[in-house]
């Protein structure tokens, strides 16, 4: 059971961002990504949400053996995928109860009808863990919300939503370090054998916080280099020039 990746190649505006990308996520496992901007992190997480900007040219993905690429976006969320997005989009008059309800409604079999007290209570006790006030129920989703907010307020859909692969696009960024841990807590509190991670970070400082199993480096639409958390800690040392003399070589 994986979230599989194999040789992706896809485009924007007819430039090729990934370039024959390979990953596979387990079950039960965190992976983390990083690398210099405009290495296509973000591009490959919304690749493999949907975002129909993006053209896949070569490749497959699949998650616990069903192709991504068949699947409409709604489609892939409702089997399980979710994406935290770099930048949450704010969707205007729409609350974020009623967002997550209908979330959550649109999980459930046919005719059947969500629990009104049980979602309060559990969006209660989510919102708690990540330290938010209650008002942020009745507000619009992400609607004026502050950079760090925005970021929680992703963190708790995800809570909320359960998915089986939860793909995180530089979560880290914007967040102090107070904001930084409570994420990292949430994050920490899903993690479980059902349940495989991607941690997109531009930063080591996330992984302080967020142990991930496996760490890649992406340079130019690829997988580069793959080792423990102690690769991390090696390019929070040395940074990203490494590449350049590989490229060079
Ligand atoms: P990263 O997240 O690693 O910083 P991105 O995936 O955001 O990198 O971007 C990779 C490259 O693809 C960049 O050169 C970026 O300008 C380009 N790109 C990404 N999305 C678009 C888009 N919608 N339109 C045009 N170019 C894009
Ligand atoms: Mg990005």
């Amino acid at each position: 059971m994986s979230l599989l990746i194999e040789n992706l190649h896809a485009n924007v505006d007819g430039t090729e961002i990934l370039k024959g990308l390979s990953l596979e996520i387990p079950k039960g496992e965190v992976h983390a990504i990083m690398g210099p901007n405009g290495s296509g992190k973000s591009t490959l997480s919304k690749v493999l949400a949907g975002h129909d900007d993006y053209e896949v040219t070569a490749g497959s993905a699949t998650m616990d053996g069903e192709n991504l690429f068949d699947l409409e976006v709604d489609e892939r969320s409702r089997a399980g995928l979710f994406l935290a997005f770099q930048y949450p989009a704010e969707v205007p008059g729409v609350s974020n109860a009623n967002f997550l309800r209908a979330a959550r409604q649109a999980r459930l079999p046919k005719g059947e009808e969500i629990d009104a007290v049980k979602f309060y209570h559990e969006m209660y006790e989510k919102m708690d863990v990540l330290e938010m006030d209650r008002k942020f129920t009745a507000r619009a989703v992400n609607e004026g919300f502050s950079g760090g907010e925005k970021k929680r307020n992703e963190i708790l859909q995800m809570m909320m939503l359960a998915p089986k692969y939860c793909l995180l696009d530089e979560t880290d960024s914007g967040l102090d370090i107070d904001a930084l841990k409570v994420v990292a807590k949430g994050v920490n509190a899903m993690r479980s054998p059902d349940r495989g991670f991607l941690v997109i970070t531009h930063y080591q400082r996330l992984l302080d916080y967020i142990e991930p199993d496996y760490v890649h480096v992406m340079s130019d639409g690829k997988i580069v280099k793959s080792g423990d958390k102690s690769l991390a800690l090696e390019l929070e040392e040395n940074g990203y020039d490494f590449l350049k003399e590989e490229v060079a070589a």
